[in-house]
């Protein structure tokens, strides 16, 4: 039995520029994972919600397209400003619905922002290119023109960021787009379409819908829909690469993710560690960039689990939102069980647990779970293998620098992964060698900002054209070569 919070409201779906409450229908729970209470109740989305929504935008298209793009960028400007006034207010959303700590929401939507700043430059960034007497009297230009409807489909663990890696640049590019945000936290992207809605966008323009596996089923066959952004785990943007390439619509599927940490005994250690705690614990490790192996290279593991045993045993594990608190729950009771059948897993195979999350009890009905870190695990252990996706470090010891890479290489996944080191020589070695689409040297989360392309390499990521960025760009418009004569 689920407790409920006094205000509890049904999340709206929005269509043609319409907030509509699914009135009638199977309602979901929305769960605060710091109390386990029920905070909002979700409808989610039939195959005709979808066509709806898709028709909806192609509407929109038909006249959205035609707008001059410093026009369109003018939603933008005040988006942003929108975005900037409630900040606080998207953040502590992020925080009730998601669990993540209250500045880490606040950094996320922060990040969130910049894409939107980023996007408000499309007059320069869609610009093509042009050459004079290619051939005697003979001009060729290159345009970038909008596709049509893009959908997005998102995960649950920034639901302000990653939606915002997708329309803000979708728009500005003359598209227009339907959202489906991951069914768990539909809050946080409800709140910031309620501000682009304030911002003046015309109706159509973006349409958001909640839903499952159905709803996502549904954009991938509906033949309005010209492209598909996916953020998600591995299996998931597999199912998603492959049947939207063969309804023959343009794809990014970005998926999930080991990442590996490595350190030189040169490293300055106790900076680190500091980085190592934000890259493994951060978000609880719910993040698609969160370190989940570390790996010391020869002499670095004495000094650096001594220290980081230390300071992760003090880490301040509790509700987000309250001062203080480093590290929140996991976002559902299943997920929680999920994290720790994997600790019971390594236990069983042998691996020797320092510190052991189920030690911190879920108290209040929230779905905590303490940090949990493993020495002498082997490459060939489940927790090695695959994404565990919370606040479970895995280490296994390496002898050299070549051994490091060999074994981040024999991953199946190519998402991120740090190296910490004072030696330029082997950091410029390590960036260059590695598999691996993001790369950090001395930095534990290597994000990159949104002027630059986010994406992973192997089973993190399927597709050609990387999120935000000038990929984004590319993604997100159809190029024409243009070739004049004039008699
Ligand atoms: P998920 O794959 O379960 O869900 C993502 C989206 O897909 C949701 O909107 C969900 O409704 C939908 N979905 C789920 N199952 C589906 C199915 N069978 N068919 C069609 N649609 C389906 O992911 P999640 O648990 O919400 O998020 C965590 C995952 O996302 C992790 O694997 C993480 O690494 C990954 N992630 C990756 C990146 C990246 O940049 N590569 C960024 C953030 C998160």
């Amino acid at each position: 039995m689920i407790a409920t919070e006094s205000s509890v409201a049904t999340v709206s779906f929005y269509v043609n520029g319409v907030w509509e409450k699914p009135e009638g229908r199977a309602l979901h729970h929305i769960t605060n994972p710091a109390t386990g209470a029920a905070i909002a109740g979700v409808v989610y989305a039939d195959e005709s919600d979808i066509d709806r929504a898709v028709r909806s935008a192609h509407e929109a298209f038909l006249k959205w397209r035609n707008v001059p793009v410093v026009d369109r960028v003018q939603v933008l400007y005040r988006y942003k400003a929108l975005l900037e006034k409630y900040v606080d207010d998207v953040a502590a959303t992020l925080t009730r619905e998601n669990g993540k700590t209250a500045d880490d929401a606040k950094a996320e939507t922060r990040r969130a922002i910049q894409m939107v700043e980023v996007a408000c430059g499309m007059p320069s960034l869609m610009m093509g290119d042009s050459l004079n007497d290619v051939a005697r009297d003979i001009d060729c230009k290159t345009i970038r023109q909008p596709i049509g409807v893009c959908a997005g489909i998102t995960p649950f663990n920034f639901p302000a960021m990653v939606p915002m890696w997708m329309y803000p640049f979708a728009i500005a590019c003359g598209n227009t787009f339907v959202l489906k945000p991951s069914e768990k936290v539909p809050l946080t992207p409800t709140r910031a379409i309620e501000l682009l809605h304030e911002a003046g966008l015309p109706p159509g323009v973006l349409n958001l819908v909640h839903g499952d596996r159905k709803a996502v089923d549904a954009l991938l066959r509906h033949p309005l829909v010209k492209a598909v952004s996916f953020v998600g785990s591995t299996p998931v943007a597999k199912h998603i690469y492959t049947t939207a390439a063969a309804e023959g619509k343009r794809v990014q599927a970005l998926g999930g993710a080991k990442n590996h940490l490595v350190v030189m005994a040169d490293a300055d250690m106790p900076k680190t560690v500091e980085a190592i705690i934000g890259s493994a614990f951060g978000a609880a490790g719910e993040r698609c960039l969160a370190g989940s192996v570390l790996v010391p290279v020869g002499e670095a593991a004495g000094p650096l689990l001594d220290l980081l045993v230390k300071r992760t045993k003090s880490l301040a594990v509790g509700d987000g939102s309250q001062a203080g608190v480093e590290m929140g729950p996991l976002v559902t009771s299943d997920h929680r069980e999920r994290v720790a059948g994997y600790i019971d897993k390594g236990l069983a195979e042998g691996a020797k647990p320092l510190c052991d999350g189920r030690e911190k009890k879920s108290t209040d009905g929230g779905y905590f779970l303490g940090p949990t870190i493993f020495d002498y695990v082997t490459p060939e252990m489940t927790i090695a293998r695959e994404e565990i996706f919370g606040p479970v470090l895995s280490v296994i010891r390496v002898n050299t620098l070549n051994d490091a890479i060999e074994l981040v290489n024999r991953s199946a996944f190519g998402n991120a992964t740090s190296i910490f080191t004072n030696d330029g020589k082997a950091a410029r070695e390590y960036s260059s060698r590695i598999e691996v689409g993001m790369v950090g040297v001395n930095v534990g989360v290597a994000a990159p900002m949104a002027f630059f392309p986010f994406a992973g390499w192997k089973n993190s990521f399927f597709g050609d054209l990387h999120a935000h960025g000038k990929d984004a760009i590319a993604f997100y418009t159809e190029q024409k070569v243009i070739m004049s004569r004039w008699f």
